[in-house]
């Protein structure tokens, strides 16, 4: 064998993001013990960190040492018990993933559909969690990567409070690129990912938990059927009250990763990273329309960083993104499921939201896009961003 060494890339799909140099050199740093007094003084830091983005002084707010999914299941496995009722928005895939984690937990899952590209409807939502009075949970998706489509968080808990039902929102994209305000909204259990908006190396889950949705978890008559997510378990080591003790051996450099990229995002500010994922989206979007592209979401529940554009009549999308990445290094993301062909999925995630790379990607993309026998000028794509950025 020899070293791996990987070509320069540009991240602009739906996850991984560009990873700073900054938080690679954190993660290059020495390995400490995952007990070690010092390292146990970061995990701290990285607590209060999570609860200054989430918005929320819930004191169980820590990273699940796995990817997004890993935080899903955390978050399904501990609240839903045999023959619960859940109501489970699903506008795409994440969506339907929670309704797979509803049925694996052995709850019941009432699935309120909402076609992909459109936005979860709150009267429908409210006419399920009527139909359901047992329904103890009530699950959606705040930004669904699938499709690009950002669902009115506030709206759809209020509905949930009304009803007496705890609240899941799948945060992973949304996270750092949007208001995400847990303690406001009254969301009961969010989980969220590092490789998105955080724009860390992927494989940590930041998850946060109300008091309400841990009496439920205390109230369970079953073990949760999972032992390395087991809350009750996991928090002996990440609780930290009366001292650690060990469940299992944290990633202690990826978690330097986790810390470098909370340092980075309070230097910048909160709101100030939400305006620039905003500004920048309008920027790309100015300058994809000025290539003869359309969005497949309604501009008024557009997501910021992930811009679901459609494939035009004829086109391969599958060598158009062959030829961005062979000759610009430029990953763009693929449609899921039902939109696979038909979309092209292209981030502005965390540090991949920046004016180069939009630049990049409007300048690879008419490359492309005129190879492929579809006429466009580049030049009228970058001023068109160029109007928006200095406007
Ligand atoms: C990426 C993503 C996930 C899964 O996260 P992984 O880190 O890939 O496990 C879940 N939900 C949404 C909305 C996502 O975008």
């Amino acid at each position: 064998m020899q070293s791996f060494l990987p070509s320069k890339r540009t991240l602009m799909g739906p996850g991984p993001s560009d990873v700073s140099p900054r938080i690679l050199k954190a993660m290059a740093s020495p390995t400490l013990g995952h007990l070690d007094p010092e390292f146990q003084r970061m995990m701290e830091e990285i607590k209060g960190g999570l609860k200054g983005l989430f918005q929320t002084e819930n004191r169980l707010t820590f990273p699940v040492s796995a990817p997004g999914s890993a935080g899903m299941e955390t978050c399904f496995l501990n609240l839903v018990e045999e023959g619960d009722t859940v109501v489970v928005v699903r506008n795409g895939v994440f969506g339907d993933r929670m309704r797979e984690n509803v049925v694996r937990a052995g709850g019941n899952a009432v699935l309120v559909d909402v076609p992909w590209g459109k936005a979860p409807d709150l009267k429908a939502i409210e006419t399920a969690l009527e139909a359901h009075p047992e329904a103890k949970i009530l699950a959606f998706v705040h930004a669904e990567t699938s499709t690009g489509v950002l669902a009115d968080a506030a709206g759809i808990c209020a509905l949930a409070q009304a009803q007496d039902c705890l609240t899941i929102m799948d945060a992973v994209t949304s996270l750092g690129g949007v208001p995400v305000l847990v303690d406001e909204w009254g969301v009961d259990a969010v989980y969220s990912g590092s490789q998105k908006c955080l724009s860390c190396t992927p494989g940590l889950s930041p998850v946060s938990f109300s008091e309400k949705a841990l009496d439920k978890v205390r109230a369970r008559k079953t073990p949760v059927r999972s032992w390395f997510l087991d809350l009750s378990l996991v928090m002996n080591y990440w609780g930290g009250e009366g001292g650690r003790s060990y469940h299992h051996t944290a990633p202690v450099n990826a978690l330097y990763g986790l810390h470098e990229a909370l340092v980075m995002l309070f230097e910048e500010g909160l709101e100030e990273t939400w305006a620039r994922h905003g500004k920048m989206h309008k920027a790309l979007a100015a300058g994809l329309e000025a290539l003869g592209l359309n969005f497949l979401v309604d501009a008024d529940v557009r997501l910021p960083m992930l811009n679901a554009v459609q494939v035009p009549e004829g086109i391969d999308e599958a060598s158009v993104r062959a030829h961005l990445l062979a000759a610009h290094g430029l990953e763009i993301g693929a449609g899921l499921g039902p939109m696979a062909g038909k979309v092209w999925r292209i981030g502005l995630m965390g540090s991949s939201a920046t004016e180069n790379n939009i630049n990049l990607c409007l300048t690879a993309l008419a490359d492309a896009l005129n190879r492929h026998q579809y006429p466009c000028n580049s030049a009228e794509a970058l001023a068109a961003a160029k109007a928006v950025l200095v406007g």
